[in-house]
């Protein structure tokens, strides 16, 4: 047993980013000594301060809690973090390659590859980040290629299925903790790091390396299946006129299917759903499961045509020619409560708008700085109501409380025409019906 059970465990979290920030502050929490590493300077000094680099409701004064009780620091340097701790969890990204479907795996492979090789005494690696089935194995083999060979190393793995906008809730109280490959030594490790989580019901599932991989991807791949579910039964709905929000609450009153994740409108984005998904469809096709390639592939075109529809919905509804129409654009993160625009719906359509000549004003609660870094051809309003005065159009594409709760007759004095597309079924459409708005709403007939 290279670690006595009585010696505190000291953490390393390589990569601090969405997971790992949030990872390393919630082991802290749990009262471990940890220690986040980043090769990106920006960031730990950012951390160092207190101040997290996107927005994650929490984790900011969670941060500052544990760097101040000396549980929780950053540092650039990866091999003194190895070096004074003994778990180490791989955080890094996993985006999906420029040039295909696949998973772009350099950065769980260099960090991984950099922790073996900095280890000055035995330790556990704890890959965290998703990846396709089969990569554990092989980082397995590398490790042991790479660490000093007098040191007992392993490496296992720990999905994790954390929410963002819920992150630090879903970390400290996750719905089951999945230990993949682990040795009773290394298992013993993880159920005292986790301890206060299982201590408050958090089921442990064990098992090998591939199904610890599978879990997590198939978790995704599941949720987005529902999500484009019910946007395939939205496009019957909205040829029908039968209403596709009754209906998700009508079939999700059954156990068996539930109510969540049956939203009908502008599909799934973020760094997550649909790069897993992508990633899935390739290592099956890979692997010669079609079945599986295939259905993704379809929720990965449902999903997608979502973005298509609600641009062709905008130039329908749009009371002048969309060539040089001002176009409000309310929200541009991929869902509320987050800064992340990785992958964004809302952002494609934005774009989208634009390359047709419209003038399009985007206004996100958070995500506007983050949302001009990555398209910055776009304007970028203040407040909500500067992005929709003298607006013809009115797109709403990201349902934020502020933008589902804004008024319609203080907007309707602000706008050139009251037309309005709710590309996310959120709005109260009677209030703004009522309040003079042409409302079209995504997965709804255009009579309604
Ligand atoms: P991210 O891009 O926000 O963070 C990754 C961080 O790793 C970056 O800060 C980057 O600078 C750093 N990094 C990369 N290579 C490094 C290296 N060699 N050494 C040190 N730092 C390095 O990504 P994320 O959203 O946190 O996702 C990380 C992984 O977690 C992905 O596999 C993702 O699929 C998975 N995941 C993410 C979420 C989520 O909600 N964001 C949830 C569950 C799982």
């Amino acid at each position: 047993v290279p670690i006595a059970d009585e010696t505190p465990l000291r953490v390393s979290v390589i990569g601090t980013g969405y997971l790992g920030a949030t990872h390393a502050a919630a082991v802290a929490e749990m009262g471990f000594t940890v220690i986040g590493v980043d090769h990106d300077p920006a960031k730990i000094a950012a951390l160092e301060r207190g101040e997290v680099p996107f927005h994650e409701p929490g984790l900011p004064e969670l941060i500052r809690t544990h760097v101040q009780t000396g549980r929780l620091s950053f540092t650039t340097d990866l091999a003194a973090a190895v070096a004074a701790s003994d778990v180490h969890f791989i955080c890094v990204g996993t985006p999906q390659q420029a040039s295909s479907h696949a998973a772009d795996l350099s950065f769980v492979e260099g960090a991984t590859r950099a922790v073996a090789e900095a280890l000055t005494h035995d330790g556990l690696i704890v890959g965290k980040s998703t990846v396709p089935v089969g990569t554990a194995a092989r980082l397995r083999e590398m490790v042991d290629a790479a660490a000093p060979a007098h040191l007992h190393v392993e490496l296992d793995w720990n999905p994790e299925f954390l929410r963002e906008g819920y992150a630090v809730e879903d970390t400290l109280r996750p719905d089951r903790v999945v230990i993949g490959g682990a040795s009773p030594w290394a298992e013993e490790q993880l159920r005292r790091l986790y301890g206060p989580a299982i201590a408050a019901g958090a089921p442990v599932v064990t098992c090998d390396l591939p199904t610890a991989e599978l879990v997590k991807v198939s978790a995704n791949a599941f949720l987005a299946t529902k999500i484009s579910f019910i946007n395939a039964i939205a496009e019957m709905c909205e040829k029908t006129g039968a209403d596709v929000t009754t209906l998700a609450d009508a079939i999700g009153y059954d156990a068996r299917i539930g109510r969540r994740f049956l939203n009908a409108g502008l599909g799934f984005g973020g760094g997550c759903l649909p790069k897993d998904i992508r990633a899935l469809t390739h290592r099956a096709s890979e692997l010669g499961a079609l079945q599986v390639a295939g259905l993704m592939q379809q929720v990965d075109e449902i999903n997608m045509s979502q973005r298509q529809r609600v641009v062709e919905l905008a130039m329908e509804a749009c009371p002048v020619n969309i060539l040089n129409a001002r176009v409000a654009v309310l929200g541009a993160a991929f869902k509320p409560d987050t800064d992340d625009v990785r992958d964004s719906p809302a952002l494609n359509v934005a774009a989208a708008l634009h390359l047709r000549g419209a003038l399009v004003s985007v206004y996100d609660p958070e995500a506007s700085a983050t949302a001009r870094r990555s398209f910055p051809t776009l304007s970028y309003a203040a407040t909500l109501e500067a992005a929709v005065t003298g607006a013809d159009l009115v797109l709403v594409l990201t349902e934020w409380p502020e933008i589902v709760g804004a008024d319609p007759v203080t907007l309707g004095r602000l706008v050139a025409h009251r037309a309005v597309v709710d590309g996310r079924r959120c709005l109260p459409a009677a209030a703004w019906r009522d309040a003079g708005w042409r409302v079209r709403t995504l997965g709804s007939a255009a009579s309604e």
